[in-house]
């Protein structure tokens, strides 16, 4: 890795909150890297060389909960790119995120939007992951050391699609992205930058999913149309 990648990654590490980096000693299988710096992103790896990578993952405890780890889905290709918090139940036992009842929202959201929009767009022609791969259990917000392991891979299938923008669905993303303390509510609908990508921040649709919130979810449809215009027009 050149130092103008090495500083990326590890600004990246800053914006999680992470205060100090270590070098790993190797240990273990042949198969595991000598260090997880070491192993970071050579520049033009695809997403088959990150999912080889993580493999039988077992660098943090959400492993010990996991049916299947969901690294992402769509095209290597995406403009766009969504990142979610983590797994639910549904995306763990089918190792594809979004699927669940949120899932089925967003994915509403994306192709009803577009279609009104007069923009020819379905689900698989975007990008799809989480902050984490794993489910937290419970559903639980995963935890500042869990992003912090899982944020290399990420960061890596970001480096590796480099679209032209990226939605942060929900705090947690938002966050993990942008290293903001903002609420949601105040970040939504803006843009961000992360590295040299604009990041528009929204609503995870879970909490569109919840009654009452008729606002939130104009809100939502309006930071997609906006969204998806910058990108596609
Ligand atoms: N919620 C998320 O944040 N990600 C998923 O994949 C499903 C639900």
């Amino acid at each position: 890795m050149d130092a103008e990648n090495l500083r990326k990654y590890l600004e990246f590490y800053q914006d999680l909150g992470v205060k100090t980096v270590y070098r790993r000693v190797a240990v273990g299988r042949a198969s595991e890297p000598a260090a997880d710096l070491a192993a970071a992103p050579a520049q033009g790896e695809s997403l088959l060389t990150i999912l080889q990578d993580i493999g039988d993952c077992t660098r943090c405890p959400l492993h010990e909960g996991r049916t299947k780890l969901v690294f992402g889905v769509g095209s290597e290709k995406a403009p766009l790119v969504f990142v979610g918090e983590g797994p639910g139940a549904d995306e763990d036992a089918q190792g594809i995120p979004f699927v669940g009842r949120a899932g089925q929202l967003l994915t509403q959201m994306i192709e009803g939007t577009a279609k009104k929009e007069g923009i020819p767009l379905l689900r698989k022609d975007v990008y799809i992951c989480n902050v984490v791969k794993c489910r937290p259990p419970g559903n639980r917000t995963p935890e500042p050391d869990e992003m912090e392991t899982c944020g290399q891979f990420l960061y890596r299938q970001l480096v590796t699609i480099a679209p032209k923008a990226i939605c942060a669905l929900g705090g947690t993303a938002a966050r993990a992205l942008l290293g903001h303390k903002e609420g949601v509510t105040k970040m939504r609908g803006r843009w961000f930058q992360w590295r040299d990508i604009p990041v528009m921040v929204t609503y995870h649709p879970s909490y569109l999913l919840r009654p009452y919130n008729q606002d939130a979810k104009r809100e939502a449809w309006e930071d997609l149309k906006k969204l998806l215009h910058f990108v596609y027009d």
